[in-house]
């Protein structure tokens, strides 16, 4: 338990490290991270995300990148993002997106972080492709509800993410069923104090199931972002009590994780999408999965050296 935790506030730390990220761009995701990164480019993602689809599976991919600071850096990673949407519709790819808005600049304005939206939505409601909206740390938590609520009233292709260790998550569940969100819920990715988030993982697992139920009660369309088998039998069991048809919700689950796990839900005739991140920034993301499960260390560290 007490390594569990040194190993999972080693990797975080690591997360937010700038040296490290400049050096991981150089050596690229050869290094292990190809078994969670869907590659650098999504040129590179295209044949993975043929793959998937075949398989039953359906995709939602994440363009990479967090943080930042310029807002000529945020208009290019807008303008990626438009592109990734006009690839997704070019190679009939059975995909949505998910994105950051660090990466469309909410740290600058929030006026530049809604232009960008706007864009990147405007493009996606053109071939009926949803977006949602990540949730990053727990400073950003509120800002990002914010934009997706004034958004959500335009857009109806529009999702966002509640972590369930935030002692505030059941609140915002609450204040967003007037807008009949698309939520993928979640435990939680960050580094957080006491102060905010729970910080005993029980807590965190039975407030991930009040959330689904919450969600699923009031008729909401839910993604359960898991690979815990405790939250999908909550999630199955939930839905056969109150007849909730399979249509409104579905199972993700990150790329390279529980493969098994998502074919078998596919053949019982379950949803399941695939979450496949790609692109240079892959760092943050990876150092992120490490810190989550000490097993995905020992996965990485084979795939750097089967090469
Ligand atoms: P854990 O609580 O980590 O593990 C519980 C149990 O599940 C383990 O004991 C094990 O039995 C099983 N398990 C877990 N992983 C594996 C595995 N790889 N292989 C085999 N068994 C496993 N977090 C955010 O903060 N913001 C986001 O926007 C966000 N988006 C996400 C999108 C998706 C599609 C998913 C799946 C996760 C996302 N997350 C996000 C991460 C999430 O918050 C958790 O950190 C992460 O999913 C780990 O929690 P868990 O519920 O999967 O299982």
């Amino acid at each position: 338990m007490i390594l569990e935790a040194i190993s999972k506030n080693f990797f975080l730390y690591l997360s937010n490290n700038k040296l490290l990220d400049r050096l991981a761009k150089r050596f690229g995701t050869s290094f292990g991270a190809d078994k969670i990164v869907g590659g650098e480019t999504f040129s590179q993602a295209i044949p993975l995300i043929k793959q998937l689809n075949h398989d039953g599976l359906q995709v939602t991919v994440d363009h990479l990148g967090e943080f930042v600071e310029s807002e000529a850096e945020s208009r290019k990673r807008c303008q990626e993002g438009v592109e990734t949407i006009q690839a997704i519709a070019h190679h009939q790819l059975d995909s949505e997106m998910s994105l950051k808005l660090t990466s469309l600049g909410l740290d600058i304005s929030k006026e530049l972080v809604m232009e960008n939206m706007e864009r990147v939505l405007e493009e996606a409601a053109k071939y009926d492709i949803t977006v949602t909206i990540d949730m990053e740390d727990s400073s950003r938590c509120e800002p990002t509800l914010e934009i997706y609520k004034a958004l959500k009233e335009k857009h109806a292709n529009l999702g966002t993410v509640i972590q369930s260790y935030l002692y505030r998550s059941n609140d915002y569940v609450d204040e967003l069923q007037a807008y009949d969100p698309y939520l993928r819920l979640v435990k939680g990715a960050y580094k957080e104090s006491g102060k905010v988030a729970f910080v005993d993982k029980q807590e965190v697992d039975a407030n991930l199931k009040r959330l689904i139920e919450k969600n699923l009660l009031n008729g909401h369309y839910t993604a359960v972002g898991s690979h815990d088998d405790a939250m999908i039998d909550f999630t199955k069991k939930l839905v056969r009590e109150h007849g909730i048809s399979k249509d409104q919700f579905e199972f993700q689950m990150l790329y390279g994780m529980r493969n098994q796990t998502q074919s078998e839900l596919v053949k019982e005739g379950y949803t399941v999408r695939v979450y496949l991140p790609y692109g240079e920034d892959w760092y943050g993301y990876f150092m992120r999965r490490l810190a989550e499960r000490p097993a995905n260390i020992a996965f990485a560290v084979k795939g750097m050296f089967k090469k």
